[in-house]
């Protein structure tokens, strides 16, 4: 069985079949940078991103794209409250994305382009637009003109009849109909802004991604990705836009990341209801924080609390010293040699008969729409078995050869759900732990003597093999890179 999606667009699940066989074309939504990025976000990136590796464990090549919208009404009004250009509050919160999402564990996107460095392709975007009946201007604004395309509202469900009688009666005289869409916002006096051939301005909002996907992708994808509230009107004007501009399908799998509450309500700034991603990553380990995501499917609704990632802690603390446990079973299993079978053989073969069991039943469950909920309930049900197997005191080949296979397989499955190792480059051995820590000691000697020369090879070397060492005001760290 292959993968299945569910497709926002056609409300079904459907066979993922990539348009193009070399390559599988995804876009997800990226932020807007005005603010660090709160926890919902970390959902729908995260999961994106285990989308993507999922992907590729299958087998495909992805190509992942992931915007920064940098320039946006939220950030010119973050500039003005701060006193800053706005291109210092949008580079300053790009930055912190990045190091937030890299904290959580996901791998950078094979491209994450940023508007500013767009706005040829938008320009050209929306004079396709205006050529092709799609758009018009309008005191030096242009607007879609979403009568002209048939298609409208295909992707949310809405009717655009409904939508005008519950549209809000706008002052708006620029614009011919209520529910045309701002492509181009002409500049307002002190506002950043950039020469068109409808005089200075700025993009609109959904332009920018059919834009950038267009440029990194092609005219036509895969996989689109974004949080539930993105489907209208977002994602609904960037296939107008699209469609408009190529005259052919734009996406063939529209998926939705479900809402994140936080405390069973709504998450509100106002009402003290929020949290940002770093600040749950000061409090909890990142596998923490992917564990509690990956225990629910990404379209459902998922509720947050500090309670719930307590228990996610707890249910990760409880994975983890089995997997230690394993690890160091087999780490020993030179000395032990073999003991001949024992009184738990029975169970051992039980459990290895049900990995089969597991082992596909992992797979069909990422198959089936990326349900991590379902395979990290057979993953746990993998943890409960080996906890009692690692626990027996007579380790033969047989029990040896079985959990080697589970970890092995584990191991696997981390590669796209990344719940253990990483804070703790626990891949290593305690001796190459001690071997590091006596070079880090090494090199604080030699730069105490200022020979900062050999300080700088030490570091150096070590980051060539992989070793990233990082200096801080209390002392010196190490990652794996
Ligand atoms: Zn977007």
């Amino acid at each position: 069985m292959g993968i299945k999606i569910y497709n926002t667009l056609t409300r079904q699940k459907e066979d993922f079949v990539p348009i193009d066989d070399d390559e599988v074309k995804f876009y997800a939504c990226g932020p807007t940078v005005y603010n660090f990025i709160h926890i919902g976000n970390g959902r729908t990136f995260m999961m994106a991103d285990v989308m993507r590796r999922y992907l590729e464990y299958s087998g495909y090549k992805v190509k992942f794209v992931m915007n920064v919208t940098d320039i946006d009404d939220k950030i010119i009004n973050q500039a003005i409250k701060d006193k800053m250009e706005f291109s210092d509050v949008s580079q300053m919160y790009t930055e912190a994305y990045f190091e937030d999402i890299a904290k959580l564990g996901l791998r950078m996107p094979d491209a994450a382009p940023r508007v500013t460095e767009h706005l040829d392709a938008i320009i050209n975007l929306i004079q396709t637009l205006i050529l092709k009946g799609f758009a018009y201007e309008s005191k030096g604004s242009v607007y879609y003109n979403v009568e002209k395309f048939s298609g409208y509202g295909k992707l949310s469900g809405k009717n655009t009849d409904d939508l005008v009688s519950g549209a809000r009666v706008e002052v708006d005289e620029t614009k011919r109909n209520p529910l045309d869409f701002v492509l181009w916002k002409a500049a307002k006096p002190g506002e950043p802004s950039w020469d068109s051939l409808w005089g200075k301005g700025r993009p609109g909002w959904h332009i920018e991604c059919s834009a950038m996907c267009m440029t990194h992708l092609g005219d036509q994808i895969d996989i689109h990705v974004g949080g539930a509230d993105l489907v209208f009107p977002h994602h609904e004007n960037e296939i107008a836009q699209s469609e408009g501009a190529t005259g052919h399908q734009f996406v063939k799998y529209w998926m939705h990341c479900g809402f994140l509450n936080v405390n069973d309500e709504k998450m509100s700034k106002s009402t003290g209801n929020f949290w940002l991603l770093r600040d749950v990553l000061k409090r909890f380990r990142p596998e923490v924080v992917r564990l509690f995501f990956l225990q629910k499917h990404y379209a459902s609704p998922l509720n947050f609390s500090e309670d719930l990632l307590r228990d996610a802690e707890n249910a990760h603390k409880r994975i983890e010293g089995i997997f230690n446990k394993v690890q160091q079973a087999l780490e020993l299993k030179d000395n032990l040699g073999s003991v001949g079978r024992d009184a738990y053989h029975a169970d051992v073969e039980e459990f290895n008969k049900n990995l089969d069991r597991w082992e596909k039943e992992v797979v069909e469950a990422m198959n089936d729409d990326f349900n991590t909920a379902a395979a990290m309930g057979k993953i746990f049900e993998i943890f409960s078995g080996l906890n009692k197997i690692a626990s027996t005191k007579k380790l033969n080949d047989f029990t040896l050869y079985v959990l080697k296979r589970a970890r092995d397989l584990i191991l696997e499955w981390n590669e796209f759900l990344g719940i253990l190792h990483l804070s703790r480059p626990e891949g290593l051995s305690k001796k190459y732990e001690q071997l590091i820590d006596l070079l880090i000691e090494i090199r604080m000697e030699v730069r105490k003597k200022k020979d900062f020369a050999m300080s700088d090879k030490i570091r150096d070397r070590l980051t060539e093999i992989g070793i990233l060492l990082e200096d801080g005001p209390d002392g010196t760290t190490w990652k794996l890179k």
